[in-house]
């Protein structure tokens, strides 16, 4: 997901196309990370220092419903960032200081699969790795 295609979304569905959208969109291509929505709000008012975190929160959610951004918590607060645009199925290391993620293509499903769990209808799953990235945990060691 990039910020063209998460515009051209909106226009598809009727959204009016804003500048704080627009905005915000860019914030997420900008920083290829999970953020919370303080964090999307504070860069936001760099150029609308009146912008209400219920502003922000309102298009955190659309974008949410309409897949361009994906969510998770963490330590109790949500966290957004753009949906992968791959469509191999993969699941995200994510660390806990700087919200990068990672992609890995191994899956817990497949586990599950050789297991006796027939009778247990799936219809989706979910699976997060924290942790602390590279640069965080040698960050952490200098400290
Ligand atoms: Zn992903
Ligand atoms: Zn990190
Ligand atoms: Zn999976």
């Amino acid at each position: 997901m990039n910020v063209e295609q998460a515009l051209s979304q909106l226009k598809e569905k009727g959204y009016k196309f804003t500048g704080k959208r627009e905005e915000i969109l860019s914030v997420f291509a900008q920083e290829k990370r999970y953020l919370s929505a303080k964090d999307v709000l504070s860069a936001l008012q760099m150029n609308y220092p009146n912008i209400s975190f219920d502003t922000v929160y309102r298009n955190l959610s659309l974008f949410e419903e309409m897949e361009i951004l994906e969510v998770t918590e963490l330590e109790g607060e949500k966290r957004f960032r753009f949906q992968c645009s791959t469509t191999r199925h993969h699941h995200h290391l994510i660390c806990l200081d700087c919200g990068k993620t990672k992609q890995i293509h191994a899956c817990p499903m497949d586990w599950l699969e050789d297991s006796e769990e027939e009778e247990f209808q799936v219809t989706g799953h979910k699976f997060e790795i924290y942790g602390y990235c590279p640069e965080c945990s040698s960050a952490a060691v200098q400290a």
